[in-house]
Order: structure tokens, then C-alpha cells, then sequence
């Protein structure tokens, strides 16, 4: 298969992330294309060397740019909150937050969430995100947690390409074709009601993770390490729990005040710390020491009214910066890649060059995946979109318009035009 008449192809490369300035390194080359075989891409080169094939798809002189990467999502759940959203703009207090979208995910079958959550997951996928990672944590009890975290699991094998599955014990493959669907326990979400604390905490550890790993229902483990939710020491004992089932770690972390997640995260070599709107110094320097990718989420801070991660203090000082969305139904209701781009860039002073490392490679890699996508590169996964813009430079600038200039999204080397 070949992508013919690519008027730009735009990408950084390797398969680790971009810290720094490095964010700001981008290939571009002018009329290209893209050999793809067995979903891969094997070959780019100039137009002018393109080499025949029977199966073609014309980019039509539009950008390339790699699949967008969506580290960090909490996309199923069940029922809506806008009396929640309304009062919140407003400035008045209503509803009882995460323990409402709690009470819903409890009476809701699998069945019923399943379909909730997958017609989002089409929309994002035809805004071209073909990476996305989703957290349990609406259901806060052993059998909830697992509903959802199955619930997952169902919608990766629906939407999935045909990439290894994680271990499962009936050896079942997955089908299906599109987006790749990256499974978190995020039990520590919040204490349920009528459950001490201290209860929980051992209920997460005693009973969820155990059957998290025997059922290989996650990939990646997670804590809402704030003031009012779990404290750095409750934070401590669950990650190093997560990590002994055999997850990879993230952290929610100093979205709210600076508690000391990004400190937790260096310390525990977590794979990405993610918020950090009130990130300290010393929590920079623990995640830079520690290699540990900074996820920031500008639609929540954009949803809220609150400021934004200090984006341009975190690259000056050499971290790796990825770009999500955070997808739920409380705080951010925005699932769009391009738009968090384009926040990324009018409200963290990003530039277009870093914002874009930040929603591909550096968010792969927030999700242990810069080795085989998030790059436009020869051996890695043929996951890109074709936009109908003259340029990169106006991605950010045509806020809200992906709707309109997303022509394409290739998962795998399997074209969805739009
Ligand atoms: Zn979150």
C-alpha cells in the first residue's frame, strides 16, 4: 500500500521522548510518500521516487502528521453531569462530583457502558487519535472496578487492530481495526462513600489488584494523589502495589495543590506524572532525574477556569512534555487531540513544533509505545492522518476545525476517510 501526493509529511523521530528544546525538532519534508506493508511503514521518500503499487491512497496535497496519542483518559463512564457542569459556571457548588458518575457506573450493565462509551471512542478516532488510554475509577468497589476495566478490555478487542493482545489466559486474539485501546486500573480514583478510607486502600490492594493481574485487565496502574483524596504516603503503598501485580506507573498529581506527586513520581520512577498545574522546582528536578514524562491536560484547566501547567517552565528545564486530554465526564468533556494542541499552544505558549512532539511521540511514549508508533518512521506502526491544510502551522491556528480538515486517519495502514 502507498500514500501517494503527501504535500508535507511532518513528524519527529525516535523511539524515545523529546525533552527540551528537542520537542521542537521536527523532519518535514515537501511532497512524499509513504510505503506501508503489513501495517507498517516501510518506506517515506520524496513523490518524485515513489515506487509503483496497486493499492493507492491520494493524500491529495494534504499534511501527514503520526496517529495523535491520547495518554491519559478516563472515556468510559456512564451517564452525564451538565446540571453538575452549569452550576459549576455559575460558580456554585452541585452534585457530588466523581461518586455521582460512581452511582451510575453501579446500576449500569457492562452492556449499557459498552455502548455509552463506544460511540466517543468512534468520534475520537475520526478526529485522529489512534492511541487511546482509558482508567477504570468510576466504580470504587471490587466488582465495579472490574466491570469497567472489562468493559475496556471488550471495547480494545472491538476497535483494536490486530496487534498482541496482553496476556489472556483463554489465548483469544483480538480483531477488529482502528484504535488502540490502553488499559489503567485506576482504583485510587477516590474513597467511595461509606467506606473508611483505610479500608479502601486495603481493598484496592487486597482484593482489586490481585484480580487486575490475574485477569490482565491493565497495563498501567494509577492514583489520585491530591489533598482530600490520597495522601503521598497512601499514594506510596498503592503504586508500589500496582508495581508488584506488574503494572507500569502514573500518577494524578499536583492538579489541585503542591503535594508532592511530581516528587512521588521521580522517586518511584513512574512512567509519566500527569496535571501538574502547581508543579514545585523540586518536583521538576525529581521527574527529570528520573526520566518520568510530564502529561499535561489544558482542557481541564480550560474547563475549570483554571490556570494552566507551567508548560514553558517544564521544557526550559529539560522534561519530556506530553499533551492529553482527559476525557470524563466531571471536568473536561473535550475529546479532541487538536484541540489540547491548540490550548497547548494559545494558553501554555507551547510552539506549534512542541505541540505536536507532545500529542504524538512524547504522549506514545507517556504510554510505553514510543518503540512502535507516534513517529512517521520505517518500522514503526503506519498510524497517521491526513489533514486538508496547507501546512502544519495551521493546526493550532484553525481552532475547533478538525471536524472539517481531519480527511483521513489510517490505523495501521487501514484507511477510515472521512
Ligand atoms: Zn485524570
Amino acid at each position: 500500500m502507498l500514500i501517494t501526493n503527501i504535500g508535507q509529511l511532518v513528524t519527529p523521530q525516535g523511539i524515545r521522548p523529546l525533552r527540551g528544546h528537542a520537542m521542537r525538532k521536527l523532519t518535514v519534508i515537501q511532497s512524499a510518500y509513504i510505503q506501508i506493508e503489513q501495517g507498517k511503514i516501510v518506506r517515506i521518500g520524496p513523490m518524485k521516487e515513489a515506487p509503483h503499487a496497486k493499492n493507492v491512497f491520494d493524500a491529495q496535497g494534504g499534511v501527514a502528521i503520526p496517529g495523535l496519542v491520547d495518554p491519559h483518559t478516563h472515556a468510559v463512564f456512564y451517564g452525564t453531569r451538565e446540571g453538575e457542569f452549569l452550576a459549576r459556571c455559575q460558580g456554585e457548588k452541585y452534585g457530588k462530583g466523581i461518586l455521582t458518575s460512581v452511582e451510575r457506573v453501579r446500576e449500569a450493565s457492562e452492556d449499557q457502558i459498552y455502548e455509552f462509551s463506544k460511540k466517543f471512542l468512534l468520534e475520537m478516532m475520526r478526529l485522529g487519535t489512534t492511541t487511546i488510554e482509558i482508567k477504570s475509577g468510576y466504580g470504587l468497589d471490587t466488582e465495579s472496578e472490574l466491570k469497567l476495566l472489562r468493559v475496556i478490555q471488550r471495547l480494545r478487542e472491538a476497535l483494536t487492530p490486530a496487534t498482541p493482545p496482553l496476556s489472556r489466559s483463554d489465548g483469544r486474539g483480538v480483531g477488529g481495526e482502528g484504535l488502540e485501546i490502553v488499559p489503567t486500573f485506576c482504583g485510587a480514583h477516590a474513597v467511595p462513600a461509606g467506606v473508611e478510607k483505610s479500608r479502601y486502600i486495603r481493598e484496592i490492594i487486597e482484593e482489586m489488584l490481585p484480580r487486575v493481574q490475574r485477569e490482565a485487565l491493565a497495563e498501567f496502574g494509577d492514583v489520585f494523589c491530591e489533598q482530600g483524596f490520597f495522601s503521598i504516603d497512601e499514594s506510596r503503598e498503592m503504586l508500589r502495589a500496582c508495581r508488584v501485580a506488574g503494572l507500569g506507573l502514573k500518577i494524578h498529581a499536583d492538579e489541585l495543590s503542591p503535594l508532592g506527586g511530581a516528587e512521588l513520581a521521580g522517586e518511584l520512577q513512574a512512567l509519566s506524572a500527569d496535571h501538574l498545574l502547581h508543579i514545585s522546582d523540586r518536583g521538576i528536578a525529581a521527574m527529570k532525574e528520573a526520566g518520568v514524562v510530564a502529561v499535561l491536560l489544558p482542557g481541564t484547566a480550560f474547563s475549570l477556569n483554571a490556570a494552566y501547567a507551567p508548560a514553558r517552565k517544564m521544557i526550559e528545564a529539560g522534561l519530556a512534555v506530553a499533551l492529553g486530554t482527559d476525557f470524563n465526564p466531571g471536568t473536561c468533556l473535550i475529546y479532541s487531540m487538536f484541540f489540547m494542541m491548540a490550548l497547548a499552544v494559545l494558553k501554555m505558549k507551547m510552539t506549534v513544533e512542541e505541540a505536536l512532539t507532545a500529542a504524538t511521540l512524547n504522549a506514545a511514549a507517556a504510554v510505553r509505545r514510543a518503540e512502535k508508533l507516534g513517529s512517521l518512521e520505517p518500522g514503526k506502526r503506519a498510524d497517521l492522518v491526513i489533514l486538508d491544510l496547507e501546512n502544519y502551522k495551521q493546526i493550532p491556528y484553525f481552532i475547533g476545525h478538525e471536524g472539517r480538515f481531519v480527511r483521513a486517519v489510517i490505523c495501521a495502514g487501514r484507511v477510515g476517510a472521512n
